[in-house]
């Protein structure tokens, strides 16, 4: 048999039963894949036990010998069991296996060696099911020496860690172990992607050795240096890929999109018309894009800043020296078509953003500009009308949700792209509506002969994303590597404060009834309310996916049902002194113009209370709500609780936010919901939310855009290593940009786009 490589497939190398279990369970197809399976932890087989007096439950290793063996048929379930008595002379244990009677033959009467698992009892009877073992080879026995040999074999063994890998029912991790065993026997030499430079100098295990050590180790120090030498392998082949896709993206062609300069022009006016001066934050972001905007490479920025900041007039800036910005042409430069879209993440927020635009532009600019709004639920003569101003290039300002990206929208000279709360959409969103601008500009429609578009053959549009969600650095660093990052920290000032309070109602089930007549009292003010539930309808799950960092099932009670909108708007509407007030509600599960007809009444004061899902969590904006209610608030993570926290205050009245829950006192759901109330920093928010959260959680929805999860990595604590391997990323790629020094480096690469690419037919 030829050796098999880290690419081989994992049937012809474990056999095809195996192979179809390990990639049913874990998506494992290659030896590659397997051998980054790695132990989740490595249990100790600790020091040798005497048979007599074996503690249950703990784990133990003896050194015995096979007394008798002997295979019976289950009595309960199907399958058959294999027992074995092993003695040491002081006493006996048995040792049990399920459905795998190939063990007799070698757990043959007389056979010695070490047996390790955790002591269980059954019927009187101790025992261990499934241990671990290793027989020795056959030695005379009785011997002085052969005692002694035995001894000193039986400390090695005790002292290999025995690692213990993710499995599941179906497949446990001593059969994980086993595909891994044979695996690591039938790799051939493996090629070190890896320059031999960089290993000495970070000091790491060569990349078969590595793998060696992780899987059978022969002791602590083996896993630890396997771990840390794998680690960094991850750490910075995943910021190699970022920045490596960063540079190219960068290096790609895009139409300058200078400023207009002087006081005669639109964005001029625009400011002039500001009711407001810009934060020096502000300021600073937008001069950063503004500079960027006018280099022939399209601009990859990450926008950061808490909600109310004011993300959207700095973007709104540069939509308006895109839009005015002078196009070269063969005549020389003329004024400018450019064109800008904004995606946001749900139709409620296209249609707040889009009038918030059109208040913000004034009348004047409405009518240079003229911002179109196109959804996927609009009326088909309206959306036919929408889609020629886009394509004509008269809409300078396209507004919509992922819509925006049908392949039906055609834009006439798309210059830059708006994506409004990045952690919704994915990497592969990102590129398809870069590629609206390449396929876009450079080939107008034929018979769209009216006007002909600019010549800017593969050009890209300037990119510009914004979340609200603060990103603790080594996060952004790992989930948007391949963009540069501007942060708005400062407020503006004026701004009134929120403040928040957990209410606890296991300790205090009274106070929800003082929750709702606060919300009346503000309501009786001239104020509005929000109430958040988690569910729509009564025994319902929460709305939508899972958000990051909310409370697992496990984590909390799931019996009780979760507080929805539908019982909390028939409780508020039957309660005597609601009578008379307006109470509305919104869900996801609405009709998309009625969610807007909604949330528009909301707005204009028409609505006091508005029970709703988190439909309404990011960027609304009704500067007189005054008060946020969430029930089960421990349902809700930390950022979204935050976020949604942001949508009071936000006008001339201080904000005041209530979090209901029954977490008890001490829970770690509680603990979050204290977090959120101790402070309005985000960015100290962001921190704890990743000291609370299970690492898994952050990359998974932060990065939608498919790479494989990390494996030994953990942005929640590897922060120094991922500077570290970045900084050791940067100098590599300014070295030698195309890797030619490292061509396993370029495979890697190579392989990571290939994977997002199929990652991505996956999903469409
Ligand atoms: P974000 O998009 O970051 O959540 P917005 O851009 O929607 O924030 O701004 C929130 C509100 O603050 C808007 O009403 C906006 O007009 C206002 N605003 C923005 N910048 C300033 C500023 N520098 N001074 C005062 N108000 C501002
Ligand atoms: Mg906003």
């Amino acid at each position: 048999m030829t050796a098999a490589t880290l690419d081989s497939r994992l049937d012809g190398v474990v056999g095809g039963r195996t192979a179809a279990a390990l990639q049913r369970a874990f998506e494992l197809r290659t030896v590659r894949e397997l051998l980054w399976h790695v132990p989740r932890r490595y249990s100790n087989r600790g020091d040798l036990t005497p048979l007599t007096g074996l503690p249950v439950g703990e784990h133990v290793t003896v050194l015995a010998q096979v007394l008798d063996v002997r295979e019976r048929r289950m009595q309960r379930r199907n399958g058959k069991l294999l027992e074995a008595r092993i003695t040491d002379g002081t006493g006996t244990l048995q040792l049990t296996f399920f459905n795998q009677a190939w063990r007799a033959a070698e757990l043959v009467p007389g056979a010695r060696g070490i047996f390790a698992g955790k002591v269980s009892e059954y019927r009187g009877q101790l025992q261990l099911q499934h241990p671990d073992y290793e027989l020795f080879e056959d030695r005379e026995v009785g011997s002085q020496e052969a005692a002694a040999l035995d001894r000193a074999a039986a400390r090695a063994y005790a002292e290999r860690p025995v690692p213990i890998y993710p499995a599941t029912a179906k497949l446990p991790s001593w059969s994980i172990q086993q595909a891994i065993a044979l695996a690591l026997d039938a790799l051939g030499p493996v090629e070190d992607p890896l320059p031999a430079e960089l290993l000495r100098d970070e000091g790491l295990l060569p990349l078969s050795r590595a793998l060696e050590l992780i899987h059978r180790p022969e002791n602590a120090g083996d896993w630890r240096r396997a771990q840390e030498s794998l680690r960094f392998r991850e750490a910075f082949e995943l910021q190699l890929a970022l920045l490596h896709r960063r540079r190219g993206l960068g290096a790609a062609p895009a139409a300058p999109r200078p400023p207009v300069e002087g006081e005669g022009g639109l964005l001029a006016a625009f400011d002039r018309a500001l009711p407001f001066a810009l934060t020096n934050d502000q300021r600073r972001a937008a001069e950063t894009i503004s500079a960027e905007l006018a280099r022939p490479h399209p601009m990859h920025r990450l926008l950061q800043g808490e909600v109310g900041s004011g993300k959207t007039v700095v973007a709104l800036r540069a939509m308006i020296q895109v839009a005015e910005s002078p196009a070269e042409t063969e005549a020389g430069a003329a004024p400018g078509d450019g064109q800008s879209a904004l995606l946001a993440p749900t139709e409620v927020l296209a249609a707040q953003h889009f009038r918030s635009v059109v208040d913000a532009l004034g009348p004047e600019l409405v009518e240079r500009l003229q911002p179109v709004l196109i959804t996927s639920s609009m009326p088909a003569a309206e959306k036919r009308r929408a889609l020629l101003a886009v394509a004509g290039g008269g809409a300078r300002i396209v507004i919509g949700t992922h819509a925006l990206l049908s392949d039906n929208v055609a834009f006439y000279d798309l210059g830059l792209a708006v994506i409004d709360e990045q952690h919704r959409f994915g990497v592969e969103q990102r590129d398809a509506l870069r590629r609206k601008g390449t396929v876009l500009g450079a080939e107008p429609e034929e018979g769209d002969a009216k006007r002909e578009a600019p010549r800017r053959k593969g050009a890209q549009p300037h990119l510009l994303v914004m979340t609200a969600t603060p990103i603790p650095r080594t996060v952004a660093l790992t989930a948007f590597g391949d963009l540069e990052t501007s942060v708005i920290r400062e407020l503006p000032a004026g701004r009134q404060g929120i403040e928040t309070f957990v209410v606890p109602l296991l300790e205090r089930p009274k106070w929800a009834e003082r929750a709702w007549v606060r919300a009346l009292e503000e309501v009786a003010a001239g104020r509005q309310v929000y109430v958040v539930c988690p569910a729509i309808a009564p025994g319902e799950r929460e709305e939508g996916e899972r958000e990051e960092g909310e409370a697992t099932d496990a984590e909390e009670g799931a019996a009780r049902p979760l507080a929805s909108v539908e019982q909390t708007f028939a409780e508020l509407s039957g309660r005597a002194d609601y009578a008379g007030i307006g109470i509305a509600s919104l869900t996801g599960a609405m009709r998309p113009d009625d969610k807007d007809a909604t949330m528009r009444a909301f707005a204009a004061g028409g609505i006091d209370v508005l029970v709703a899902t988190t439909v309404i969590e990011v960027g609304v904006n009704v500067p007189n709500a005054s008060v946020m209610i969430v029930r089960d608030a421990d349902r809700f993570g930390i950022s979204q609780l935050h976020q949604l926290r942001g949508r009071v205050g936000r006008g001339d009245h201080p904000g005041l936010c209530l979090l209901l829950t029954a977490a008890p006192t001490g829970s770690v759901a509680r603990e979050r919901l204290e977090a959120v109330a101790a402070t309005l920093d985000g960015f100290e928010l962001a921190e704890k939310d990743l000291e609370l959260r299970r690492e898994g959680d952050i990359l998974g929805t932060a990065q939608s855009g498919g790479r494989s999860a990390l494996r030994l990595l953990r942005v929640t604590e590897h922060g120094e290593l991922i500077d570290h391997a970045r900084s050791v990323a940067e100098s590599l790629l300014e070295r030698d940009p195309e890797l030619m020094s490292a061509p396993g480096l370029a495979e890697v690469l190579e392989r990571e786009a290939q994977q997002r690419r199929l990652d991505n037919l996956a999903k469409s």
